[in-house]
């Protein structure tokens, strides 16, 4: 089949028709606008799943894969793997001043459990020079 009418196919199924009407509006079968359109969606180049519905998203070479279909789907994934996300973005610390372990939730960068412990060091080295 050539480029521009395939090309043409996925215009129409862009913008909601199914195969039937697309068959029609270009002269062609069903079962060859399908074929198309299914050939091109098992592409996983041109093609990922959103991860939250499921659906086809068109992927655009050479760019970094998306994941969702839309925003929606992004933001509805996000809140129902917030648990998840939050996991991932502790970091567990001991703290060089009073020894406990801690908590950190999204910074990689914190040296101690408090202000407080934060502050006893820098007195101590202050005490020490
Ligand atoms: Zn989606
Ligand atoms: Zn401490």
């Amino acid at each position: 089949m050539q480029k521009e009418l395939r090309n043409k196919i996925f215009e129409l199924r862009n913008t909601g028709m199914g195969y039937k009407a697309i068959a029609k509006e270009l002269s062609l079968t069903p079962s060859a606008v399908r074929s198309v359109c299914t050939a091109k969606y098992n592409d996983p180049d041109l093609y990922g799943t959103c991860k939250n519905c499921g659906i086809r998203v068109k992927q655009t070479p050479g760019k970094k894969k998306r994941q969702f279909c839309s925003d929606k789907c992004r933001m509805a994934w996000w809140n129902s793997h917030k648990d998840d996300v939050k996991r991932n973005a502790f970091y567990t610390f001991k703290c060089p001043c009073c020894n406990s372990e801690f908590v950190a939730y999204g910074n990689s960068k914190r040296i101690y459990c408090s202000i407080s412990c934060f502050a006893k060091t820098r007195t101590k080295r202050g005490n020490e020079q």
